[in-house]
Protein backbone atom coordinates (compact mmCIF):
# COMPACT_ATOMS: atom_id res chain seq x y z
CA UNK A 1 0.00 0.00 0.00
CA UNK A 2 1.01 3.38 -0.97
CA UNK A 3 1.88 6.82 1.56
CA UNK A 4 -0.64 8.03 -1.38
CA UNK A 5 -3.52 5.73 0.12
CA UNK A 6 -2.55 5.61 3.99
CA UNK A 7 -3.37 9.54 4.03
CA UNK A 8 -6.15 9.31 1.65
CA UNK A 9 -7.48 7.47 4.75
CA UNK A 10 -7.72 10.51 6.55
CA UNK A 11 -9.62 13.91 6.18
CA UNK A 12 -7.40 16.37 6.62
CA UNK A 13 -9.98 19.42 6.14
CA UNK A 14 -10.72 19.52 10.44
CA UNK A 15 -7.19 20.14 11.09
CA UNK A 16 -5.69 23.50 12.14
CA UNK A 17 -2.28 24.16 13.04
CA UNK A 18 -2.90 27.34 14.12
CA UNK A 19 -4.97 26.98 16.82
CA UNK A 20 -2.38 24.35 18.14
CA UNK A 21 0.21 27.00 18.24
CA UNK A 22 -1.60 30.54 19.03
CA UNK A 23 -3.72 28.79 22.17
CA UNK A 24 -1.60 26.05 23.48
CA UNK A 25 -4.07 23.83 24.53
CA UNK A 26 -5.35 20.62 23.47
CA UNK A 27 -5.24 21.18 19.68
CA UNK A 28 -8.60 20.60 17.77
CA UNK A 29 -7.26 18.39 15.26
CA UNK A 30 -9.89 15.47 13.93
CA UNK A 31 -7.37 14.06 11.86
CA UNK A 32 -4.77 13.70 14.82
CA UNK A 33 -7.49 11.52 16.68
CA UNK A 34 -7.78 9.54 12.63
CA UNK A 35 -4.21 9.09 12.75
CA UNK A 36 -3.76 8.00 16.45
CA UNK A 37 -6.73 5.10 15.81
CA UNK A 38 -4.45 3.51 13.15
CA UNK A 39 -1.74 3.90 15.83
CA UNK A 40 0.54 6.78 14.05
CA UNK A 41 2.08 9.07 16.12
CA UNK A 42 0.70 12.83 14.60
CA UNK A 43 2.55 14.97 17.39
CA UNK A 44 5.88 13.51 16.32
CA UNK A 45 5.57 15.48 13.60
CA UNK A 46 2.37 17.73 12.91
CA UNK A 47 3.65 20.23 10.46
CA UNK A 48 5.17 17.14 8.56
CA UNK A 49 1.82 15.31 8.40
CA UNK A 50 0.10 18.78 7.09
CA UNK A 51 3.09 18.91 4.70
CA UNK A 52 2.04 15.35 3.36
CA UNK A 53 -1.96 16.09 3.10
CA UNK A 54 -1.03 19.17 1.03
CA UNK A 55 1.39 17.68 -1.32
CA UNK A 56 -0.02 13.80 -1.85
CA UNK A 57 -3.82 15.03 -1.03
CA UNK A 58 -3.09 18.55 -3.03
CA UNK A 59 -5.11 19.91 -0.51
CA UNK A 60 -5.41 23.88 -0.65
CA UNK A 61 -7.30 24.07 2.94
CA UNK A 62 -4.38 23.36 5.05
CA UNK A 63 -2.06 25.93 2.99
CA UNK A 64 -2.52 28.81 5.37
CA UNK A 65 -1.54 27.07 8.68
CA UNK A 66 1.55 25.90 6.98
CA UNK A 67 2.71 29.44 6.17
CA UNK A 68 1.92 29.77 9.63
CA UNK A 69 3.63 27.32 11.03
CA UNK A 70 6.57 27.91 9.03
CA UNK A 71 6.29 31.61 10.47
CA UNK A 72 6.51 31.06 13.79
CA UNK A 73 9.65 28.77 13.51
CA UNK A 74 10.76 31.46 11.34
CA UNK A 75 10.30 33.75 13.94
CA UNK A 76 12.84 31.81 16.28
CA UNK A 77 15.75 32.21 13.98
CA UNK A 78 14.75 35.81 13.61
CA UNK A 79 15.26 36.26 17.04
CA UNK A 80 18.93 36.48 16.42
CA UNK A 81 18.77 38.90 13.16
CA UNK A 82 20.62 42.26 14.22
CA UNK A 83 19.48 44.67 12.08
CA UNK A 84 15.94 46.18 10.87
CA UNK A 85 13.79 44.45 8.18
CA UNK A 86 10.30 45.43 7.09
CA UNK A 87 7.59 43.44 8.72
CA UNK A 88 6.75 41.45 5.43
CA UNK A 89 10.10 39.51 4.99
CA UNK A 90 9.38 36.92 7.36
CA UNK A 91 6.32 35.88 5.93
CA UNK A 92 7.73 36.06 2.29
CA UNK A 93 10.61 33.74 3.56
CA UNK A 94 8.17 31.53 5.29
CA UNK A 95 6.05 31.24 2.12
CA UNK A 96 8.81 30.50 -0.43
CA UNK A 97 9.50 28.06 1.86
CA UNK A 98 6.50 26.42 2.02
CA UNK A 99 5.99 26.58 -1.40
CA UNK A 100 9.12 24.77 -1.66
CA UNK A 101 8.38 21.99 0.44
CA UNK A 102 5.05 21.08 -1.42
CA UNK A 103 7.16 20.63 -4.35
CA UNK A 104 10.70 19.16 -3.67
CA UNK A 105 10.91 17.23 -6.65
CA UNK A 106 10.62 20.93 -8.67
CA UNK A 107 8.61 23.45 -9.82
CA UNK A 108 6.48 22.08 -12.64
CA UNK A 109 7.73 23.08 -15.68
CA UNK A 110 6.35 26.39 -17.46
CA UNK A 111 7.30 25.68 -21.21
CA UNK A 112 5.80 22.19 -21.14
CA UNK A 113 3.70 22.14 -18.42
CA UNK A 114 4.95 19.44 -16.17
CA UNK A 115 4.64 17.34 -19.60
CA UNK A 116 8.41 17.07 -19.95
CA UNK A 117 8.30 16.95 -24.07
CA UNK A 118 7.74 20.03 -26.19
CA UNK A 119 6.18 19.67 -30.00
CA UNK A 120 8.46 21.29 -32.60
CA UNK A 121 7.27 23.18 -35.28
CA UNK A 122 6.70 19.49 -37.22
CA UNK A 123 4.46 18.10 -34.29
CA UNK A 124 6.81 16.09 -33.47
CA UNK A 125 7.11 15.47 -29.83
CA UNK A 126 10.78 16.55 -28.20
CA UNK A 127 12.34 16.68 -24.79
CA UNK A 128 11.63 19.92 -22.89
CA UNK A 129 15.08 21.94 -23.04
CA UNK A 130 13.51 24.05 -19.72
CA UNK A 131 12.94 21.62 -17.24
CA UNK A 132 13.95 17.93 -15.93
CA UNK A 133 11.52 15.68 -16.84
CA UNK A 134 8.80 18.21 -16.26
CA UNK A 135 10.33 20.04 -13.33
CA UNK A 136 12.25 22.83 -12.69
CA UNK A 137 14.99 21.69 -9.80
CA UNK A 138 15.04 24.23 -6.83
CA UNK A 139 18.44 26.54 -6.26
CA UNK A 140 19.51 29.52 -4.99
CA UNK A 141 18.03 31.64 -8.39
CA UNK A 142 14.71 29.79 -7.84
CA UNK A 143 14.53 30.31 -4.03
CA UNK A 144 15.46 33.69 -4.78
CA UNK A 145 12.84 34.45 -7.61
CA UNK A 146 9.89 33.03 -5.17
CA UNK A 147 10.82 35.57 -2.45
CA UNK A 148 10.70 38.25 -5.06
CA UNK A 149 6.88 36.76 -6.00
CA UNK A 150 6.29 37.97 -2.33
CA UNK A 151 8.32 40.45 -2.18
CA UNK A 152 10.55 41.89 -4.46
CA UNK A 153 13.51 43.20 -3.29
CA UNK A 154 17.19 43.02 -4.33
CA UNK A 155 19.72 40.57 -4.91
CA UNK A 156 22.20 41.40 -2.64
CA UNK A 157 19.42 42.14 0.03
CA UNK A 158 18.40 38.62 -0.70
CA UNK A 159 21.88 37.29 0.29
CA UNK A 160 21.31 38.72 3.83
CA UNK A 161 18.28 36.64 4.50
CA UNK A 162 19.05 33.41 2.79
CA UNK A 163 20.56 31.66 5.71
CA UNK A 164 17.01 31.98 7.09
CA UNK A 165 15.35 30.90 4.18
CA UNK A 166 17.50 27.82 4.57
CA UNK A 167 17.08 27.28 8.07
CA UNK A 168 13.30 27.17 7.29
CA UNK A 169 13.61 24.95 4.61
CA UNK A 170 15.76 22.47 6.42
CA UNK A 171 13.19 22.67 8.89
CA UNK A 172 10.16 21.97 6.91
CA UNK A 173 12.26 19.02 5.03
CA UNK A 174 12.81 16.96 8.51
CA UNK A 175 9.34 17.37 9.60
CA UNK A 176 8.41 16.05 6.29
CA UNK A 177 10.87 13.52 6.79
CA UNK A 178 9.47 12.78 10.38
CA UNK A 179 6.15 12.42 9.34
CA UNK A 180 7.11 9.35 6.21
CA UNK A 181 9.10 7.86 8.49
CA UNK A 182 6.04 7.41 11.31
CA UNK A 183 3.84 5.92 8.48
CA UNK A 184 5.97 3.83 6.82
CA UNK A 185 6.99 2.06 10.37
CA UNK A 186 3.31 1.87 10.92
CA UNK A 187 2.92 0.20 7.45
CA UNK A 188 5.64 -2.20 8.45
CA UNK A 189 4.12 -3.30 11.11
CA UNK A 190 0.88 -3.93 9.65
CA UNK A 191 2.25 -5.76 6.81
CA UNK A 192 4.49 -7.84 9.33
CA UNK A 193 0.80 -8.87 11.18
CA UNK A 194 -0.54 -9.75 8.16
CA UNK A 195 2.35 -12.06 6.97
CA UNK A 196 1.91 -13.60 10.75
CA UNK A 197 -1.97 -13.90 10.53
CA UNK A 198 -1.62 -16.00 6.98
CA UNK A 199 1.24 -18.07 8.53
ZN1 LIG B 1 9.56 21.59 -19.50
Amino acid sequence: MSIEKVLAKFNPKGCSYEQKVAHGGKPLLSVEDQIAAVGITWKRSPVGFVLLFAEVLNDKTVRYDLNYAALIELQLVLNNWRGSYGEYVSGAIAKAAVDEALTLNGQICGECNGAGVLKDKKRNSRPCQACDEGRVKWDKDSRYARFCHYLPTKRERYESFYPYHESILKWLRGEREAALLAIQARMKAEYEEAEKAVS
